[in-house]
């Protein structure tokens, strides 16, 4: 019936998780089954937030899922139910960190005994497994990257470094081109925001340097975009650069 299932990132203290039933397992009544059920070893396991984030819900669902705690990371939603009331160790507005104990499973609801409806909802339910298995299912890392680019960005165009973009950073951003700004210090922070986009900076990879390499990956960023200009540069306070800081 159950099968341990190996994960990379745990919602079971412990870390063994043994499947019940899966995402939309197809046997009539359970297609419309919108998350993964757990057990763990012990009967009744602690729950741990699979990812750090806010907690967003903590209450009851009467639909079946009892009591329920759910958690927002980069705006997605990772949802456990079937909690045990008196268990939970979080209230609404909380940060917690990726590992922390937040409930003890329990069977309220629509349960028939103890165990771990773990969802996850982004404009809907979606299969929950990937969040389990891969290595930043919740674009951490871009988001991380991200504030690491202002920063960098900020100190090298002498803005005020907050991490925080704004009409400021933007007011000072340069054009750079393979004409205008070969060596601008605001190159290499660029590349390796770029890089961490998933975009090829050439051969000659974050050398800090805006040459052909660059300027044939800032027109693909640009055409990746649908930005109103594609011509492989970066004009002050343009485009390119209010989409780069999400100021678009
Ligand atoms: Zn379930």
């Amino acid at each position: 019936m159950s099968k341990l299932l190996e994960v990379k990132n745990n919602v079971l203290k412990g870390g063994k998780h043994y499947l019940t039933s899966d995402y939309k397992t197809r046997n009539g009544e359970r297609s419309t089954h919108n998350g993964m059920d757990f057990v763990g070893p012990n009967g009744v396991d602690d729950i741990i937030a699979i990812e750090e984030g806010t907690i967003t819900y903590t209450g009851y669902d009467s639909s079946g899922g009892g009591y329920w705690i759910g958690i927002t990371t980069n705006n997605i939603q990772h949802r456990y139910f079937h909690l045990k009331k008196e268990s939970f160790k979080v209230s609404k507005g909380d940060k917690i960190s990726k590992g922390q104990v937040i409930a003890t499973m329990g069977s309220t609801g629509n349960a028939t005994a103890n165990c771990l409806h773990f969802a996850i909802y982004k404009n809907g339910y979606v299969d929950p497994k990937p969040y389990l298995m891969n290595e930043d299912p919740f674009g951490l890392n871009n988001v991380n990257s991200y504030k690491m680019f202002v920063k960098d960005l900020q100190a090298a165009i002498g803005a005020n470094v907050d991490g925080i973009a704004g009409p400021e950073t933007l007011s000072k951003t340069p054009t750079i081109s393979t004409s205008t700004g070969w060596n601008h210090k605001a190159v290499r922070p660029l590349q390796i925001y770029l890089k961490s986009l998933g975009y090829d900076l050439g051969k000659c990879g974050v050398d800090g340097q805006f040459g052909k390499d660059m300027k044939a990956c800032i027109k693909k960023y640009q055409t990746d975009n649908k930005l109103p200009i594609i011509d492989g540069k970066i004009s002050a306070k343009m485009y390119t650069w209010k989409k780069l800081l999400k100021l678009d």
